[in-house]
C-alpha cells in the first residue's frame, strides 16, 4: 500500500466511522479470519462495525472469536442492507471483484462512500479508493497483519485477533506448505503465537472436527477419481445424489481437491461438484508449478483465483462438464508435461 494512502486512511480512521466489512461468497478460513481480525482491531478505535457475509460458511469456522456477530446476507437481508445503507466505509476482504459477492453487490449500488480492498488474488477490478492488492501474499490474513503494522499498531494485536489471523494464514497456505508461504509468513505466524494464538487448538478446531458422513463422502470422492496420465492430470466428481447420500453440509468437500494433487507426478487436479442449491457445477482447480489454473478457469469456467488455486463454475450437466474439460485439456498437453 502506498505511503500517501496509508496516511490518508489513518486520518480517515482516526475518528469513529460506520464501517462494513465484506468477505467473498462461500467464505473460507482466510475470508472469515481476515474479516474478524480486522473487526477486532478496528473495534479498539470505537468504530461502528459490521461484517456482512454474502452467505453461510462451514461449521468448522464457527469457533472464531466474534463469529456470532457476522450478519449473513442470505438470511438477514434487511439488517445487512440497512448496515450497508448507513456505511461510510466498506472494506472488501479476500476478493477483488464485486461479482464475487453476488446479491450484496446490488445492495452496494447506492453506496457512495469509499471502498478499501485488501486482497491477494490476481487481476483486481478498479472500484476501491484505497487498494492493498498483492498477489505474492500467502493470504489476506497475512495482509491484515501488515495493514495493522502499516499503522504501527502490532502492539494492539490481542489474542482474539491473533487467533483469527492465524487460522486464515494456516488454511490458505495448506498448513504452511504452499509456495506462497515465505519466511515472512512464518515470522508473522511466530508473532501471532506470541500474541496468544493457540496453534494446536486452532488446527484441531479446523481439521480434526470431521463428521463420519464427511469421511464417507471423501471415500466416495476418492473412488470417483479419474487419472489422465498423459496430461499429469486427475479429476474428481461428486454428483448431487452422492452428496445427498452422505448428508452433505456446507464445507464437507473443502480440501478434497488436494488429494488429487497428492498423487505422484500430478500437476493439475480438479474437482467437479454438482451444486445442491443451484443449477451449476462448482469447480475447484489446483496445480503444482507453472501451470496457471487462474488462467485456465478464466478461459473455460467463468472463474479465477491464483496461479495454483482457483475456482469456477459450469452451467452444463456434470457429465457434459467433464467431457468439455477433457476436450479443452488437449490444448494444454505440452504445458502439462
Ligand atoms: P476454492 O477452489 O477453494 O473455492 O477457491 C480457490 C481460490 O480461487 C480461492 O482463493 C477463491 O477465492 C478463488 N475462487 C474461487 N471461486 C472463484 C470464482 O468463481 N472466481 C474467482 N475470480 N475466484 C474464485
Ligand atoms: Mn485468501
Amino acid at each position: 500500500m502506498e505511503e500517501t494512502q496509508i496516511k490518508e486512511l489513518k486520518t480517515l480512521l482516526s475518528t469513529p466511522k460506520k464501517i462494513v466489512i465484506i468477505p467473498h461468497k462461500n467464505p473460507d478460513g482466510d475470508a472469515i479470519g481476515s474479516c474478524l481480525g480486522l473487526y477486532h482491531y478496528l473495534t479498539q478505535y470505537k468504530h461502528d462495525l459490521s461484517i456482512v457475509a454474502p452467505n453461510e460458511y462451514p461449521e468448522f469456522l464457527k469457533w472464531m472469536p466474534g463469529e456470532s456477530n457476522i450478519i449473513k446476507y442470505e438470511y438477514q437481508t434487511e439488517l445487512a442492507s440497512q448496515k450497508i445503507k448507513e456505511a461510510e466505509l466498506v472494506f472488501t476482504l479476500d476478493f477483488n471483484s464485486l461479482s464475487r459477492i453476488d446479491d450484496v453487490a446490488n445492495a452496494l449500488e447506492s453506496f457512495k462512500g469509499d471502498y478499501i480492498m485488501i486482497d491477494h488474488h490476481q487481476a483486481p477490478d478498479d472500484y476501491a479508493r484505497f487498494m492493498y492488492s498483492d498477489t505474492s501474499m500467502s493470504s489476506t490474513c497475512e495482509m491484515v497483519y501488515n495493514f495493522i503494522d502499516f499503522f504501527e499498531d502490532t502492539n494492539k494485536i490481542a489474542a482474539e485477533i491473533a487467533s483469527c489471523l492465524y487460522a486464515g494464514i494456516m488454511t490458505d497456505t495448506g498448513s504452511f506448505r504452499f509456495p506462497s508461504t515465505t519466511s515472512n509468513t512464518h515470522r508473522i505466524i511466530a508473532n501471532l503465537i506470541d500474541k496468544g494464538a493457540e496453534n494446536s487448538y486452532i488446527h484441531n478446531a479446523i481439521f480434526d472436527s470431521n463428521s463420519i458422513d464427511k469421511l464417507h463422502l471423501l471415500g466416495c470422492a476418492l473412488k470417483n477419481l479419474v487419472a489422465l496420465p498423459a496430461y499429469n492430470t486427475v479429476y474428481i466428481t461428486l454428483s448431487r445424489e452422492e452428496l445427498q447420500q452422505y448428508n452433505y453440509k456446507k464445507g464437507d468437500t473443502e480440501g478434497f481437491v488436494n488429494y488429487g494433487l497428492s498423487l505422484q507426478g500430478v500437476k493439475f487436479a480438479v474437482i467437479f461438484i454438482e451444486s445442491v442449491q443451484e443449477d451449476i457445477v462448482k469447480i475447484s482447480l489446483r496445480s503444482k508449478g507453472d501451470f496457471s489454473v487462474n488462467e485456465f478457469s478464466r478461459s473455460h469456467f467463468q472463474g479465477g483465483g491464483h496461479n495454483n488455486a482457483a475456482g469456477g463454475k459450469s452451467d452444463l450437466s456434470l457429465t457434459e462438464t467433464t467431457k468439455y474439460f477433457e476436450s479443452v485439456l488437449k490444448d494444454y498437453k505440452s504445458q502439462l508435461q
